[in-house]
Formats: structure tokens, sequence, C-alpha cells
């Protein structure tokens, strides 16, 4: 397989065209942005981690029944993936409150709910990402009736399926980010990254943050938590 153009530089990753039409290569960069590009900087290692971690978490999903974008880890930056049309949603599950939920709402954080959540926001720098209701994502043909519920249905079983590996390393799986693709005969898979860049990861006993929230919150031991989380990762797969 050979690499050819770069496609794309975001934020987080690099992708690249293949020799191979319907694949891509992404590379993960140690670069870190936080409330949209508004802080930047970079954490060593993370490109590194953030590949293998959403390479392991994609295996496990696609053996539980959620399709992936992943084909096959290249090198410890690289993987090759299959190339879709991203739907232009951030889709998030949330376990327990956090983040932009606490601050819309003026809720408390830490509290953990009867059935985790499900929301969108429309994938749109300019905009900021804003929050949109499911009438609004069929109303601009987002996405169709059938693939919205496609998409919530694969998000709440990443969920079950992560929620439960996680508790395995000790951790708890606050929320996270999902995006899917389409690819050309429009089967919709998970694609871009499961990640501490996309994922709270709490402690369970203590409650620390093992996520980007260091980064963002300036807390400290952002490379410490990033080592932390893969290697309690690693120690379950091995287990
Ligand atoms: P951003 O664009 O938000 O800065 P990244 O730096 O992670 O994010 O860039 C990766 C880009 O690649 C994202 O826009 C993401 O939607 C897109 N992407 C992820 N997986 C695939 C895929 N399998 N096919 C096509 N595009 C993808
Ligand atoms: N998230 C993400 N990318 C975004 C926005 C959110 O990966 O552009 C993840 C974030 O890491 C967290 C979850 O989605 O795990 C919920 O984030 P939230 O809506 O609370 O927003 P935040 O306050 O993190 O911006």
């Amino acid at each position: 397989m050979e690499k050819l153009e770069q496609i794309y530089e975001g934020k987080a990753k690099k992708v690249f065209a293949t020799s191979d039409p319907e694949l891509l290569i992404v590379e993960y960069k140690d670069d870190a942005t936080a409330f949209n590009g508004k802080k930047r900087g970079s954490i060593a290692g993370k490109g590194r981690i953030n590949n293998r971690m959403s390479n392991a978490l994609m295996r496990r999903l696609a053996s539980s029944g959620v399709p992936t974008h992943l084909v096959r880890e290249l090198s410890e930056r690289e993987t090759l993936v299959k190339k879709v049309k991203i739907v232009p949603l951030e889709v998030i599950v949330r376990n327990i409150s956090a983040g932009s939920f606490c601050k819309r709402y003026g809720f408390p954080e830490g509290v953990r709910f009867e059935k985790p959540t499900v929301e969108y926001s429309y994938k749109n720098d300019e905009l900021n990402d804003p929050l949109i209701v499911p009438s609004h994502v069929l109303a601009m043909k987002l996405a169709s009736p059938e693939e919205l519920r496609t998409i919530e249905d694969y998000a709440l079983r990443v969920d079950e399926v992560l929620s439960a590996f996680w508790l395995d390393c000790g951790v708890t799986l606050v929320d996270f980010k999902l995006e899917f693709g389409r690819l050309p005969d429009g089967t919709i898979i998970l694609a871009d990254e499961i990640s501490p860049d996309t994922c709270r990861l709490w402690d369970v006993k203590t409650g620390e943050k093992l996520d980007k929230d260091r980064f963002r919150l300036d807390l400290g031991g952002v490379e410490d938590a990033y080592r932390e989380i893969m290697a309690r990762l690693e120690a379950a797969e091995n287990a």
C-alpha cells in the first residue's frame, strides 16, 4: 500500500491518499487543541498512544457488531482505514454529567444518569459545532431517518461495550464523541478515533481525570495521564 499525497491536515491527525482509492492513511499528531482551537499545545507521545488505543478499541467494537473504518495499524502513528464520507455530526454519549452538559444547564459534575444520553453537534468549525436536534438533522438532510437510527443504535452499543471494557481497567467511561461515515455503497460505519482526546475517563476509585481534560483545564500531569490510561488498556488486553 503506497502512501500518496496529504489530502487534509486537521487539529489532531493528517490524512493521506493511498494507491487504493477506497483507503486512506491517518497519521496521529502530538498537537492538542481545545475550545475549538483557541487553546493550542502539544502532548508528547499522544499521537502514538491515540493511534494504538483507538485501534485496540475499534477491534473490540468490530467483534461486538459495530463496523469500523479500521483496516490495519501500519506504524506507531499511522493506520490504514476505509475511506468514508463523514456524516457531519459529532455523536456524543454521556453516562455521567460533565463538560458542556454541566455548563449549559448549570448542573453539577459527576451525576450518573439512569440511562445514557445521546446528542448531536453539527460538525462545522465556523459555527463552533452547535448542538443540533434530530429533526434539524433530517431537515438539512445531513442523514436519513434510517441512518440516524443506525447511528444511535451503534453509539449505544459502543457505550455498552466500552463502559464494560474500561471498568475492567478500573476506569469509568464518563462520556465520549463518535463520528460515523458512509462507504461508497452507503453502509454506515464508525470512523475517526476513540481516545483520551475524545472520551472522558476517570479512575474508578479516586475519580482522577485520565483524559484531555487535564490539558483543557490546565490540571498538569497531562503526559502521565495518557501513559497511565494506555498502560491500563494494555494490561487488560494482555490479561
Ligand atoms: P479535525 O478535522 O476536527 O481537526 P482531525 O485532526 O482528527 O480532526 O482530522 C481527521 C479528519 O479526518 C476529521 O475531519 C475526520 O472527520 C476525518 N476522518 C476520520 N476518519 C475518516 C475516514 N475513515 N474517512 C474519511 N475521513 C475521515
Ligand atoms: N468531544 C470531542 N470533540 C469535540 C467535542 C467534544 O471529542 O469537539 C468529546 C469530549 O472529549 C467529551 C465528550 O465529547 O468526552 C463530551 O464533550 P462536551 O460536550 O462535554 O464538550 P467539551 O466541554 O468537552 O467541549
